[in-house]
């Protein structure tokens, strides 16, 4: 069995070149695969391996001065869901570009611990609950109420609030998977004038931990192979649909026409319409892969080991390259 962990550290780090590379060594030593994005407001990583090599690496970051305390979230699953180890300096360890000042490091966010935001829920006060995910993760599961903004990455969301005509007076409750999306987006509300702005601390991954799925509707996308897990062990609700023919589903696929990659919901007989595709255009695409309907959910890195082989370099996506396959850049 491996051990999969999420975790984020809003902590100044001066020289961060030498602690990319210390942490490079680090995880190859452990064997550890995933991806760790380094900035000078702190880290934001998802590892995988062993589960002793795991609590090694817990042991080592949590040994570096201003990074004793910090959380991880963590599951279990069969296979490792990484192909590689990337390790990354990045201008931000998660991408808002804010055009007003936010800085986790040195402002920190109000936040609920899971069995409070349960008991605020059911309290049936009334509140803004928003979801601060991008729109294609929280279309297979989402808290019941919440405002799901319809927006493709999490840079976007500045812009969505200013459209947005969220009563600034009303209690803000927001959450995402880990809860690191929170802690700016939360900082940037106060200071548009929203009054009080609380986030789930831990995200969905850790109210699953501790309250299971009371008020949570549907899975958890995720930025690895598995693509989503379950809240509710117990009782698996499919709230969303297939892209392609409307029948109840939650399975993601990557469009199979490397130029588009859309990420979309697809049943299988949707799948078997387009080739693996979203739609007839993409279908048409000389660039296609080859579609097994015996093997239609694979994990998508297989698209980047058939990409590399087959075409040149100069042809492929410069995000294909730059994430090694193609499940979006990972967030939590
Ligand atoms: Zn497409």
């Amino acid at each position: 069995m491996n051990q999969v962990i999420l975790y984020y550290s809003f902590t100044r780090i001066e020289n961060i070149e030498h602690f990319c590379a210390d942490h490079r060594r680090k995880c190859r030593a452990l064997n550890l695969l995933g991806r760790i994005y380094i900035a000078s407001e702190g880290i934001n990583g998802t590892l995988a391996g062993r589960p002793e090599d795991i609590l090694a690496y817990e042991d080592y970051l949590h040994s570096i001065p201003g990074f004793e305390s910090t959380e991880f979230k963590d599951d279990y699953c069969e296979s490792v869901p990484f192909v590689k180890l990337i390790v990354r300096i990045r201008p931000e360890i998660v991408v808002l570009r804010a055009k007003v000042k936010v800085d986790p490091v040195i402002n920190k966010g109000k936040h609920l611990p899971p069995h409070q935001w349960r008991q605020l829920l059911e309290s049936h006060e009334d509140v803004t609950l928003l979801d601060v995910r991008n729109g294609y993760e929280s279309k297979i599961g989402h808290f019941e109420g919440a405002v799901i903004p319809s927006v493709e990455n999490f840079y976007d969301f500045e812009d969505w609030l200013d459209r947005s005509r969220l009563d600034k007076s009303k209690k803000v409750l927001m959450y995402c998977t880990g809860g690191i999306r929170c802690e700016k987006f939360s900082l940037l509300m106060e200071q548009k004038g929203f009054k009080e702005v609380y986030q789930l601390r831990g995200g969905i991954l850790n109210y699953k931990k501790q309250e299971g799925g009371a008020h949570f509707k549907g899975r958890c996308f995720v930025f690895d192979d598995r693509l989503s897990v379950p809240v509710d062990e117990k009782f698996q609700e499919v709230i969303s649909h297939c892209e392609i023919t409307g029948v109840l589903c939650d399975q993601y696929l990557n469009c199979a026409n490397p130029d588009c990659n859309k990420l979309f919901i697809c049943s299988l007989e949707g799948a078997k319409k387009y080739q693996g595709c979203c739609g007839l255009e993409c279908m048409q695409s000389e660039r296609r892969r080859p579609f097994d309907a015996n093997n239609v959910y694979e994990p998508t890195r297989k698209m980047y080991t058939y990409s590399t082989r087959e075409y040149e370099t100069s042809r492929l996506n410069e995000k294909d390259i730059k994430y090694g396959y193609n499940v979006r850049p990972g967030i939590s």
